[in-house]
């Protein structure tokens, strides 16, 4: 059976039509050897796809209030524990443009479900950072009706995150009490249909899920053809019904960013904090797997800690122009470098590039 076989695995996820038994068996090699023959051909892939340059997108978490009940989540509307916050249309628009100041091309505001944010409201924010800086805008604000989504569009904004978190229907109405997968993914093809570069992704990890949901997870991504991807470990938080259980495997993580790599080469893979969390080089391995996306934090020093998705997330208690220096150092470390366009996506500029030298 060809399953059997690492090589051969390896070569059906770069050719073209891969199963989910040959994707299962790639994210489970029998030792050191299979797993350093992923990682090499991730990263040569990713090196003739998407080059050396290392993204780097400002990250705004601009609101902790979710109506949400995300069973994994620490922002979830029924923690009581968690002090919230709101930063003020001007607060977020001030911490873009400091962003601007450190160099980056692209701010992604971020925030729980939280309607304080009128569509009015964000689209006013948008088009004000918009016409003030030059930045590319990414919104990650979770679900909204159409009408939203085309109202930030026009106001200029250029990218959305929705992760669908898992591509197994049962696990994910398992996990989203109240909510609907199918809605989940007709937000993603509404999204990609006003001309969003679309990004998503998964957590790994999660209890209940397997080699084979990971592996279809995948499948999942490059059926969607996401411009971007978004996958972390699962990092368990006391304050909801998921304390307790396992966290999510770096080795993993870095195989799942890898197996990524080759079905969508021209994709921009990020190197998560949620990974940079579990290891202290998370992130750098991640971005020697296929990784060509980092996210260093630009919230405002005394929000962070209190967007508590996670525990211990790390960089809580810097400020946006250390992350800048120590992300940088970060890239460089590894012999790369930052990229200093706006990053945005490939996926549809040209054929994808073999493997080859
Ligand atoms: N409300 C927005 C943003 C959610 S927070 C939305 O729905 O898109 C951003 C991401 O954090 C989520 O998509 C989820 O994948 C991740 N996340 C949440 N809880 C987590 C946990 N315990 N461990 C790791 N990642 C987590």
């Amino acid at each position: 059976m060809r399953a059997g076989d690492y090589g051969q695995c390896l070569a059906a996820l770069v050719q073209g039509e891969p199963t989910a038994t040959d994707i299962a068996r790639v994210l489970s090699p029998k030792n050191e050897e299979e797993h350093g023959a992923l990682v090499v051909l991730a990263d040569r892939v990713r090196k003739n796809n998407v080059g050396d340059g290392v993204h780097l997108r400002a990250l705004i978490e601009f609101s902790n209030h979710c109506r949400a009940a995300c069973q994994y989540c620490g922002l979830r509307a029924e923690n009581s524990d968690l002090a919230r916050y709101r930063m003020p249309p001007d607060e977020i628009i001030e911490a873009a443009t400091i962003a601007a100041e450190l160099g980056y091309r692209t701010v992604v505001l971020q925030s729980g479900e939280d309607a304080w944010y009128t569509a009015e409201t964000i689209a006013q924010i948008v088009s004000e950072i918009k016409s003030r800086l030059d930045v590319a805008v990414t919104l990650c604000v979770g679900e909204r009706p159409e009408r939203d989504y085309a109202l930030w569009r026009e106001a200029g904004a250029d990218r959305y995150l929705l992760r669908i978190e898992t591509s197994a229907p049962e696990l994910y109405a398992t996990l989203h009490p109240g909510m609907s997968f199918d809605n989940r993914v007709a937000c993603l093809h509404t999204l990609r249909r006003l001309g969003y570069q679309l990004g998503s992704g998964v957590l790994i990890g999660l209890p209940g899920q397997s080699l084979e949901t990971l592996a279809r997870d995948l499948l999942f991504l490059r059926d969607l053809e996401t411009d971007m991807v978004g996958m972390g470990p699962f990092i368990p938080h006391d304050a909801t019904p998921l304390a307790g259980s396992e966290t999510g495997r770096v080795e993993l993580t870095i195989r799942m960013m890898a197996a990524c790599r080759l079905l969508l080469p021209r994709a921009h893979i990020v190197a998560t904090t949620a990974l940079g969390t579990l290891a202290p080089l998370g992130r750098e391995w991640g971005l020697q797997a296929g990784g060509n996306v980092a996210m260093p934090n630009v919230t405002p020093q005394r929000h962070r800690a209190l967007y508590e998705i996670y525990p211990s997330k790390i960089c809580i208690n810097e400020e946006g122009s250390h992350c800048r220096g120590c992300i940088e150092a970060r890239i460089n470390s590894i012999g790369r470098h930052m990229a200093t366009d706006y990053g945005h996506a490939l996926s549809a500029e040209r054929e994808p590039q073999p493997a080859g030298t």
